[in-house]
């Protein structure tokens, strides 16, 4: 037995970052961390990234194959980005999603709701966006807003918002047994590391378009969203979806990790070629013969 380890293939990483059941305490979880990371730092980190290309680019191409062989069955893929303003959620997106094809990818960014959007059920504007089939949907913000500023900000009472838990966890149960691998991730930055990266934007005339002053109103409410993180994470992590914690002060980390998070549940779907629905040898000919 003491020789088994050695054997053991290194754990994968939605095994290290998947938060465990139960009540959650993100003061007890590093933002600095680094679990899982097969290099040294982030002198090697853009290389580590780098390195999933080519098998997420293969992966992601069988992924939308079999979404055009079979447009009713295929899987489909959603990752759910969440994080407080500055977590790096644009940053996940252009380089660990950058590296597949943009062809297969659907990108949505929740913004508040619209008038129109606020006339429906929070819901319906999720299931909007939801991916097609053979597609990899990535949403920057979603429901969990709707649990989240919402709660904070007591933008519709308790009674209300307190239920959707649990109609957030029947949405996702029901995307997932509907053939949808639902990735979600909370980035996890410490309170310093907001401060930092806030003035840093105001230090940088390249980075004023990214300030917000209203970030500077949520950021003093720091208690109130990391409690109101604690409830979803602890009341919304099921078996169907189940919530990733990535500690995200080191941006090198951040990335590599949502990068190789895809890269396993998109290799967990065993996915193969799509046969050719039509005679191979007699369409050679006709080719050599055109
Ligand atoms: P950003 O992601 O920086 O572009 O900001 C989007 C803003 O939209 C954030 O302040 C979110 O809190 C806000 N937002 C997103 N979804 C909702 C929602 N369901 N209700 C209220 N505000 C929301
Ligand atoms: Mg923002």
């Amino acid at each position: 037995m003491a020789h088994k380890s050695e054997h053991r293939s290194r754990s994968p990483l939605s095994s290290l970052l998947r938060l465990p059941a139960g009540p959650v305490d993100l003061a007890g979880y590093d933002p600095e961390a680094s679990p899982g990371y097969p290099g040294e730092g982030k002198q090697d980190a853009d290389a580590m990234r780098l390195a999933l290309e080519p098998e997420l680019s293969d992966l992601q191409e069988r992924l939308y194959a079999a979404g055009r062989s079979d447009p009713e069955h295929a899987p489909n893929l959603l990752v759910i980005l969440q994080g407080l303003d500055t977590s790096g959620k644009g940053g996940v997106i252009r380089h660990a999603i950058g590296l597949v094809d943009p062809q297969g990818v659907q990108l949505k960014a929740f913004k508040a709701p619209s008038k129109d959007e606020l006339a429906h059920h929070y819901l319906w504007r999720i299931r909007n966006a939801v991916p097609g089939r053979g597609m990899i949907g990535i949403f920057d913000r979603s429901q969990y807003e709707d649990v989240l500023v919402v709660r904070v900000e007591s933008l519709v009472p308790e009674s209300e918002w307190s239920k959707r838990y649990a109609e957030i966890n029947e949405f996702e149960a029901e995307l997932a047994a509907g053939g949808t691998t639902i990735i979600k991730c909370m980035l996890h930055i410490s309170s310093d590391e907001q401060k930092q990266r806030l003035a840093e934007r105001l230090d940088d005339p390249t980075k004023y378009w990214k300030y917000n002053p209203g970030d500077v109103d949520v950021r003093l409410k720091w208690a109130a969203y990391q409690e109101a993180y604690e409830a979803a994470l602890e009341l919304c992590n099921t078996e169907a979806a189940p919530w990733h914690l990535v500690p995200s002060n080191k941006k090198w980390y951040r990335d590599w990790a949502v990068a190789e998070l895809l890269r396993e549940k998109l290799a967990g779907l065993d996915l193969g070629w799509p046969a050719a629905e039509f005679d191979v040898a007699v369409e050679q000919q006709r080719v050599a013969a055109s």
